[in-house]
């Protein structure tokens, strides 16, 4: 890691709560800077969201506008984070969403046309190019959107990459299995009752609303997704897939022709589904997703939705995908719509700082929001 930026102030002990993707981050920017970092957690390590998700750095879907230049941002800064902790296996591999009808193309040609199509390097498809872009295409398909911005990280080796890279300056010290019950001005104190000084605190503690007591987060919801990972696929997936259902939910569809799509059929309408598939690093496919919003959220993971989703990942691949390994739930902090930005911030005193609420997009957004508080607190 780099030595502090010019203009910077130096040497801030800077204490960060939460050891997510969002916090890691921060600590990111922060150790980048020059500063000293220590950054509590509650588990052994992170077990929440960032762990559970696809690892997709997804900026084909993002709303036009703010949405998209952080996404365009974020994409930059993994891309040179992943050089610098190679742990996580950045791969700028793009990724193709799969439609079937004339509705959505309709949709997909719109979205062609948006002004920057370009930037996120958007080609719509016909079925021969998108097999030639990926050959492991099954038969089921009339055409696709290429995005040449997605890219894909190894969700559960983020956080220990990260912090490799970080402990490797010198200046970074990670606590795990400390709860932070207590945060004021250039203080914490964690549940063992050891308390942890600093000059600025910044707390991202994910979907867990209820931290300091709750007020502050208490307009935030939470949703719940179900997930799998299959063994080893026999052959290498050169990129991420998403089928048509995506359209029905990405901000970026959100165009006029979005309007004619046909009635999303049952399983996609009570799992609020759709369809997303990555190779991970060792062949295997993670696959997802559905939503669910209403809690108290189910104890158990729904076998129907699963054979749902094995069955859209078979069409799509045209052969059969190999034996679900793992399942498992996760749960992320969402902002209710129209948000005003993609994160939601909060000053709870001065400079304890509380973000979280990035939704369906925070392993995609972390760097970009993260360096935007570096920015913003003069780090
Ligand atoms: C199934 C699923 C799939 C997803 N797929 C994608 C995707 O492919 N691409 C994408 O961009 N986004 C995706 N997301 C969203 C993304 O994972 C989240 O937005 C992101 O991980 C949030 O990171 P975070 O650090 O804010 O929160 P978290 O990952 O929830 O981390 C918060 C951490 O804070 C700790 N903590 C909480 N309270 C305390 C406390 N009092 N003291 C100490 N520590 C505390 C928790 O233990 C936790 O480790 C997905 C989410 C899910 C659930």
């Amino acid at each position: 890691m780099g030595s502090a930026a010019p203009g910077t102030l130096l040497d801030m002990r800077i204490l960060i709560v939460g050891g997510g993707v969002l916090g890691t981050m921060h600590a990111w920017h922060a150790v980048r800077r020059g500063h000293q970092v220590v950054q509590l957690e509650r588990d052994a390590g992170p077990r929440a969201a960032t762990v559970r998700n696809f690892g997709l750095v997804w900026v084909s879907g993002r709303a036009p506008g703010a949405e998209t230049t952080v996404a365009l941002r974020a994409r930059e800064l993994w891309e040179e984070i992943g050089k610098a902790a190679r742990g996580l296996k950045f791969r700028a591999a793009g990724s193709l969403t799969i439609v079937n009808t004339d509705a959505e193309v309709a949709v997909l040609e719109q979205v062609m046309a948006l002004p920057d199509a370009a930037d996120r390097e958007l080609k719509l498809l016909d079925a021969g190019e998108a097999r030639a872009l990926e050959p492991a295409l099954g038969a089921d398909l009339r055409a696709a959107l290429w995005c040449g911005r997605d890219a894909i990280v190894e969700p559960r080796l983020v956080p220990g990459a990260l912090r490799q890279a970080l402990a490797a300056s010198g200046r970074y010290q990670f606590l795990p299995g400390r709860t932070v019950v207590d945060a004021d001005t250039g203080i914490v104190r964690d549940h063992l009752g050891d308390t942890h000084h600093g000059d600025a605190v910044v707390i991202c503690p994910g979907a867990e609303h209820s931290i300091l007591g709750g007020k502050a987060l208490s307009g935030l919801h939470r949703c719940r997704l179900q997930m799998m990972q299959t063994a080893p696929l026999d052959i290498p997936l050169r990129t991420a897939l998403a089928d048509g259902d995506s359209l029905r939910y990405y901000p970026v569809f959100d165009v006029p022709a979005r309007k004619n799509l046909p009635a999303p059929s049952p399983a996609t309408d009570r799992w609020r589904m759709q369809l997303l598939c990555v190779q991970r690093a060792d062949g295997g496919l993670t696959i997802g997703d559905t939503h669910a919003y209403d809690e108290p959220f189910d104890v158990g993971v729904a076998e129907e939705a699963y054979d749902e989703l094995r069955g859209r990942a078979e069409r799509i691949l045209g052969r059969t995908i190999p034996k679900t390994v793992t399942r498992w739930a996760g749960v992320y902090s969402q902002q209710p719509e129209p948000v005003a930005a993609v994160e939601s911030r909060h000053v709870l005193t001065a400079g304890v700082h509380l973000i979280t609420g990035l939704g369906g997009r925070g392993m995609t957004a972390s760097p970009a929001v993260a360096e935007t508080t570096a920015k913003e607190l003069n780090w």
